[in-house]
């Protein structure tokens, strides 16, 4: 079936009253963006749905690239006839849709909605004339009005009439961009990636912050991540990749600070200098991947420990997931098969064999003095980095090419 446009229904938008209007023209902008690399492709946001018009592009890359789109609640490939389209040319369109989907034994209904009320059949005219011509065509096939197995909708509008029989759900959420800017402290490892998507799926826009530590973690980790930060661009377009220098911090820390508060005070340190960079971008909040209970450094001790650096919010989606409920979603967003290769980050590295689960806020205060707080900062932001990440853009594998060439 070749089809002319997809239709997308709105999801949570729909009940925000006054910010309805942001509210489309993000999720407008927002599928403009995942289209991009598509000639000829124009969005055309309304008040009640959004057309995403083909003009002759392939319907089934553009399906799966709204599947991931925040703020849809289902979308349709549609064909569309002109406005004064003959009955039997409705029939047709009809009979070469449905015939696509059938699968013997299947049931049907023709579900007509008429806007345009010169049109000279009405609603029972047009579902009855449809209805008896596909009895009529495909043999075995049945009407079942409850629970049609195949349910065909005729939107006979002042624009055109549309067909339409698939109904596929959307991501839900709110459009990225809708629920304002915060950061994202991302590893290389499967959580961080997983609370990124949910921190999208409520419509932040958010920065990636990376801390690395050459030469104890290699250029693979640092592209690991700027990959992982890739796969995240198909839910939100292009994002900021910030990569922060980590390497003398936890020298520092480690020459200076008693074993068992090494990991409580790199997180206080790596807290600090992402809320430095937080309020430098004018963004609201801290977004980890931190899951309670995981880890030595996921007890509620210990984040009380860390968050003392702060006030701004720290936004921990996974808070309460288990392990294989955050793995399955990182299957799901295609993240998991790269967060599982085994390029060391910086934490690794210098986790001491066995942290303290539950550290002591004034012991870590204390430890913390042995070290230069406000010099080891400025350090590291003189030393920041910041790329776009685009969405084809693929960091391990370019170096490959690069390896491939020095062989
Ligand atoms: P993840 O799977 O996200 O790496 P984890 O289970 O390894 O998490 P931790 O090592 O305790 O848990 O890290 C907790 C959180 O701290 C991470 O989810 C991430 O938000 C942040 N974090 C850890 N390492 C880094 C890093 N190198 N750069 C940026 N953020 C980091
Ligand atoms: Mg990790």
């Amino acid at each position: 079936m070749k089809y002319n446009e997809i239709m997308v229904r709105y999801g949570e938008l729909s009940t925000k009253g006054k910010n309805r209007r942001d509210f489309i023209r993000q999720l407008g902008k927002n599928i403009r963006n995942v289209l991009v690399g598509f000639d000829g492709i124009e969005v055309k946001a309304q008040r009640d749905r959004l057309h995403v018009i083909l003009n002759g592009q392939d319907a089934q890359p553009i399906l799966d690239a709204l599947s991931k789109v925040f703020g849809i609640e289902t979308f349709s490939p549609v064909v569309k006839l002109s406005k004064d389209a003959s009955l039997k040319e409705i029939q047709e369109a009809a009979l070469q849709m449905i015939s696509e989907q059938y699968q013997s034994g299947n049931t049907f209904k023709i579900s007509t909605n008429r806007q345009n009320k010169n049109y000279p059949l009405n609603t029972y005219g047009i579902d009855d004339g449809v209805g008896s011509y596909i009895l009529d065509k495909i043999d075995g096939i049945d009407v079942e009005m409850k629970r049609p197995d195949i349910n065909l909708r005729i939107d006979v509008r002042l624009t055109g009439i549309y067909l339409s029989s698939k109904t596929i759900s959307g991501s839900l959420g709110l459009p990225v961009g809708t629920g304002g800017r915060a950061t994202m402290m991302l590893s290389g490892g499967i959580d961080s990636p997983v609370a990124a998507y949910m921190a999208m799926k409520r419509g932040v826009k958010i920065d990636m912050i990376h801390f690395y530590s050459p030469p104890y973690t290699s250029e693979q980790a640092l592209a690991k991540a700027k990959d992982l930060t890739a796969k995240l661009t198909a839910f939100s377009g292009t994002l900021d990749f910030i990569q922060v220098p980590f390497t003398k911090i936890q020298e520092e820390i480690k020459e200076k600070v008693p074993e068992g508060y090494l990991m409580t005070i790199q997180r206080r340190m790596m807290l600090r200098l992402a809320v430095a960079i937080t309020i430098e971008r004018h963004c609201n909040g801290v977004f980890t991947g931190e899951s309670l209970g995981q880890v030595a450094s996921q007890t509620l001790e210990s984040m009380r420990a860390i968050n003392d650096v702060t006030t701004m919010p720290v936004l921990r989606p996974l808070l309460s997931l288990d392990k294989t409920e955050i793995i399955k979603i990182a299957r799901d967003i295609d993240t998991y098969d790269l967060s599982i290769m085994p390029f060391e980050d910086c934490c690794t590295i210098f986790t001491p064999p066995s942290p303290k689960t539950k550290p002591d806020l004034e012991k870590t205060r204390k430890y913390e003095k042995n070290i230069d707080i406000e010099g080891l900062m400025q350090e590291a932001l003189d030393g920041i980095k910041i790329s776009k990440i685009n969405v084809d853009d693929n960091y391990l594998n370019s170096q490959e090419d690069v390896f491939a060439e020095l062989l």
